[in-house]
């Protein structure tokens, strides 16, 4: 499969890793919007958020621990951060791997 985020977890690519588990990936953005852009991806391939069945609830837990532990280690855990899924074409959806931006390290306005 020609996925870009496939090719991370797989070692293909290389990136800033932040954390692993048996479910998740995390790794800093390579083009961040802010002093904190991390981007946590389940390990199996899913599109998007409308491709999540149930079968994927364990990871979907693991998802949110994976963002706990990257707002705890890299420091935004007291100030605040922003978890963010872009679904489809106006969502502005680039990379068809589900991945959830957590950004901080700033103070975010709704438009960012
Ligand atoms: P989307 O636009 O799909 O919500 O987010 C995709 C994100 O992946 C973007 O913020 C983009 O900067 C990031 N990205 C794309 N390719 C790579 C890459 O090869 N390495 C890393 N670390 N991030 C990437």
């Amino acid at each position: 499969m020609d996925c870009i985020f496939c090719k991370i977890i797989a070692g293909e690519i290389p990136s800033k890793k932040i954390y692993e588990d048996e479910h998740v990936f995390a790794f800093h953005d390579i083009n961040p919007i802010a002093p904190v852009h991390a981007l946590v991806i389940p390990k199996k391939h899913i599109r998007n958020v409308l491709e999540i069945a149930p079968e994927d609830s364990e990871t979907l837990l693991k998802i949110h621990q994976g963002i706990q532990h990257v707002a705890r280690e890299l420091g935004v855990d007291q100030s605040g951060f922003r978890v963010i899924t872009n679904t489809g074409e106006h969502g502005q959806q680039t990379v068809f791997h589900l991945h959830y931006h957590v950004v901080g390290g700033r103070q975010l306005k709704w438009d960012m």
